[in-house]
């Protein structure tokens, strides 16, 4: 029940305000929430797209800077002199020297037939040393070529391990080839370059050739462990299309989603990727999305609040109104709304309030005036038969059930006709008047006197007595006798005859209809016996009045 009372009725004024604010509310939040989310997610999009374009940049600079420099070293040794004159002794000094001071793991000197004649790495020295070279394709493209190389990844024949080998042929002084000088280089040696060129970046960089195979991270546990060096083919085929404008979206390795890009390095035989990943990517948003929220979530309650204020003002002044036009209704004609009270509605509430209230005045002296006009004989200003027909049913019950007397007094003008026959119907208005004014003068208040119909009154009186009623209506008999109306210059004499009833008095009378039935009939029997006289219906019939007086 506590839930429904604080949830109002749908189809009441507070149902529909509140409804319609919490619609209003959700609309403009989704106004603002989605359109502001969605420029906020293309800006870290966009963001996120820059800064990782500018990283790769970065490396792509630093990494083939560091290739160029690498195979320059490379031919600049192919070049030596002493090298090219096959000077094996002062060339294994220069190479193991140069070897201490650069990131080549080894320096080897091949001669034109493919055949390793010395290399850096002394424990190996004896594998390394007369080894066959023909195979690789180092060795065959520079021979060809006459030109420097760098390889995609090769396991060394000498230490056995995943290089990168930078080769540079050895030419004669007819520029013909005469063997190779190569360098290998640890893969260790690229993810350290790579570690050292990621800086301020969060994500993670890797580099791959164009078989997907991983030129860094080689030491990653998982793929040293399963011998895989390949990436996924996803991966892969992201990182051909080279998304030079776009992220790409995908599963890393690890099988979290990132964003990623790639940039070609190496002439375009390898791939540096850049991937963040989706958290770190979208952090930025994230905080925004939420300090929205919160303001969405604070506007919406202030603007909540002040619109439930507001249709709190509307709403009470309208229940006023409902409280007073209900009262109205049941008939309380002089309900008043308490203008007051509206002071701190709006004005038009209290233009609204002040002209209901005006309304109920006029409704109600209306009615006063209907009602009375309902009951009143406009002629003598006595009630009328209907209200004798209403009241008197009640006044009669009433003194049934006190077990009080209850009189009723028929009277009736003789000959009145005549009175108008003679002197017309406006002379017999004023002796109907003039009549009425005698009975008025001669009863008290709480009988009701009425004009029963054209010459004929009725005086009903409630706590009297048969006795007193006689009395009553002998007294009225005598006064219309002994005050003939007068007009200017002449007068009429004019008599009544009246019959009386009265409750107590008689066995067969239990209903006011009974009572003024009697009472018409002793008057009827009043004018058989000669007009201007009582009759009294009694216990024993209709008598004269005279005895009881
Ligand atoms: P009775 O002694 O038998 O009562 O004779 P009556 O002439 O008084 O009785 P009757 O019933 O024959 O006539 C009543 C007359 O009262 C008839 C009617 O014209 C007249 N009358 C009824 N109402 C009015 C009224 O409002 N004004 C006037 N001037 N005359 C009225
Ligand atoms: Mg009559
Ligand atoms: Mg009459």
């Amino acid at each position: 029940m506590r839930v429904l009372k604080k949830f109002p009725q749908s189809n009441t004024i507070k149902g529909q305000l509140h409804r319609a604010l919490v619609w209003i509310t959700f609309i403009i939040g989704l106004c603002i929430f989605i359109p502001t989310l969605y420029i906020e997610y293309r800006q870290t999009i966009q963001h996120q797209n820059e800064e990782m374009t500018h990283y790769l940049d970065a490396q792509t600079y630093f990494f083939e800077s560091w290739l160029s420099e690498r195979s320059s070293d490379i031919h600049t040794i192919a070049n030596l002199d002493f090298v090219k004159d096959y000077n094996f002794e002062k060339s294994q000094v220069f190479f193991q020297d140069y070897k201490e001071k650069t990131n080549f793991t080894d320096l080897i000197f091949v001669n034109k037939e493919g055949i390793v004649q010395f290399d850096t790495v002394t424990e190996y020295s004896k594998n390394g040393v007369n080894m066959d070279v023909n195979d690789r394709k180092y060795f065959q493209v520079a021979k060809k070529t006459k030109q420097p190389y760098i390889t995609d990844i090769l396991i060394s024949k000498v230490t056995k391990r995943p290089i990168i080998a930078f080769a540079s042929p050895i030419l004669n002084a007819q520029q013909q080839f005469n063997g190779v000088v190569f360098g290998a280089v640890n893969l260790d040696t690229i993810d350290q370059l790579l570690q050292e060129s990621r800086v301020g970046f969060l994500g993670h960089a890797y580099i791959i050739d164009q078989e997907g195979t991983m030129l860094s991270e080689f030491n990653n546990k998982q793929q040293r462990s399963s011998g895989n060096y390949l990436v996924d083919e996803h991966i892969l085929n992201a990182a051909l299309k080279n998304t030079a404008s776009g992220l790409e979206l995908y599963k890393d390795a690890n099988d979290k989603w990132v964003l990623a890009k790639s940039k070609p390095i190496n002439e375009g035989t390898w791939f540096i990727i850049s991937e963040i990943g989706l958290v770190a990517a979208y952090k930025p948003l994230i905080i925004r999305f939420s300090l929205i929220t919160f303001c969405l979530v604070v506007g919406s309650f202030f603007t909540i609040k002040m619109m439930l204020h507001l249709s709190k003002r509307i709403e009470e002044p309208i229940q006023q109104l409902l409280t007073g036009v209900r009262k109205v209704e049941q008939g309380f004609y002089d309900y008043q709304i308490n203008d007051q009270q509206l002071v701190p509605f709006a004005q038009e509430f209290q233009e609204l309030c002040s002209s209901f209230n005006e309304m109920s005045a006029k409704v109600r002296k209306d009615t006063i005036l209907l009602k009375e006009l309902s009951i009143t004989c406009q002629l003598t200003k006595l009630y009328n038969r209907r209200y004798l027909i209403e009241q008197g049913e009640l006044v009669f019950q009433k003194c049934l059930e006190e077990q009080n007397h209850c009189s009723c007094i028929a009277i009736d003008i003789d000959f009145f006709k005549k009175v108008n026959d003679t002197y017309g119907h406006l002379i017999g208005d004023e002796v109907l008047k003039h009549v009425a004014t005698i009975i008025t003068n001669c009863v008290r208040s709480i009988h009701i006197i009425t004009r029963y119909g054209g010459e004929e009154f009725v005086i009903l009186s409630p706590n009297t007595t048969l006795e007193s009623g006689v009395k009553i209506a002998e007294r009225v008999r005598q006064q219309v006798e002994n005050n003939p109306y007068h007009a200017n210059d002449f007068e009429i004499n004019v008599t009544v005859s009246i019959g009386i009833a009265g409750y107590g008095h008689s066995k067969n009378i239990s209903t006011f209809y009974e009572l003024l039935d009697s009472a018409d009939q002793a008057l009827y029997i009043a004018k058989e016996s000669g007009r201007n006289q009582l009759r009294v219906y009694d216990r024993t019939g209709i008598v004269d009045a005279r005895q009881m007086l």
